[in-house]
């Protein structure tokens, strides 16, 4: 289900623009407008949940395919770095800003935590 107001939603059908970096029927890839890594991408399903909190048993099939996604565009043919941390934030508490889910997958640098 989409959500009229849901920026991510809006990004995904293509009625505002990102600079995408990979898409298919299930997933689009695109860079953060305020990276905080040399590389900084947002993993975004198409379908709209809000958080890691509405993940539910139907959606354990996504949650193993971002897994893939991640290594896809982590391979060499796509943003040409191999590490990479992949983190999401549940909660205004934690930094979530926006309420679609999205997993930021960065490299290019150390993380110390
Ligand atoms: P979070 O704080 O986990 O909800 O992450 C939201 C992320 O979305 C932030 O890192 C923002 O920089 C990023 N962001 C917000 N609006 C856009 C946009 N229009 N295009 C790309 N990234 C965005
Ligand atoms: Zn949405």
């Amino acid at each position: 289900m989409e959500h009229s107001d849901c920026i991510f939603c809006k990004i995904t059908k293509k009625e505002i623009p990102a600079e995408i970096v990979w898409e298919d029927e299930r997933f689009m890839a695109f860079k953060d407008i305020t990276p905080k890594a040399p590389i900084h991408v947002l993993i975004v399903p198409k379908r709209h949940i809000p958080t890691l909190r509405d993940v539910s048993a139907e959606d354990a099939a996504m949650m193993s395919e971002v897994v893939a996604v991640a290594n896809l565009l982590m391979s060499e043919s796509h943003l040409g770095q191999k590490d990479y941390r992949l983190i999401v934030n549940c909660g205004k508490g934690v930094g979530q800003a926006v309420f679609h889910i999205h997993f930021h997958l960065l490299a290019g640098k150390m993380f110390r935590f």
